[in-house]
């Protein structure tokens, strides 16, 4: 009896644009080559704000993913419009646990200095795929041209490709191969 392939989740917490939403889909999708699939878990954030800074603070938002998403999704991603940190940053655009299920990003920055209303599209799904990398146990890549550099600036996130390197190509593989290995 051959195992059903595991999913990965889409949770919008806040109403996102249908294309916007199956633009990240068909990007998880190709990178990752596992389903997408959406379903809304939490729509308050309100236990993650700080109001000394007011933004929110992703980590408590991963564990609240984490535990809300049913247990046969392979990886949760959470999309929100509020602007996140960790504390010792002034914002991130998203975060992950590195090698566990949840990842979040957020599309508030991701409209700064924009081209194009479609360069909007790309950079969140390109930085979908960087924190969902992130869970796959992939690390911050040197190569600039590759989906999992790190990105400190807008123009870092346009300038990278949709697409992991070699490397991390390789390394996602064999993370994808360990999982199938465990779920025999
Ligand atoms: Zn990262
Ligand atoms: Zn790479």
């Amino acid at each position: 009896m051959g195992a059903e392939k595991p999913r990965i989740l889409i949770s919008p917490v806040e109403d996102f644009d249908d294309e916007l939403v199956d633009r990240v889909a068909a990007e998880i999708e190709r990178a990752f080559d596992f389903p997408a699939e959406r379903l809304p878990l939490i729509d308050d954030l309100s236990f993650a704000h700080d109001p000394g800074r007011n933004q929110f603070h992703s980590t408590p938002i991963l564990e609240r993913l984490d535990a809300s998403a049913p247990e046969h999704f392979l990886k949760i991603i959470g999309m929100t419009r509020v602007d996140l940190f960790i504390p010792i940053l002034t914002h991130v655009y998203g975060e992950a646990q590195l090698g566990g299920r949840a990842c979040i990003v957020s599309t508030h920055r991701l409209k700064e200095e924009m081209k194009a209303e479609s360069t909007f599209l790309e950079r969140v799904a390109k930085e979908a795929v960087h924190e969902l990398g992130h869970t796959f146990k992939l690390l911050h890549c040197k190569d600039k041209t590759c989906i999992m550099h790190y990105c400190r600036h807008i123009s870092d996130v346009d300038r990278k490709s949709g697409d992991l390197c070699r490397y991390c190509k390789i390394l996602l593989g064999d993370e994808v191969k360990r999982i199938g290995k465990a779920g025999d």
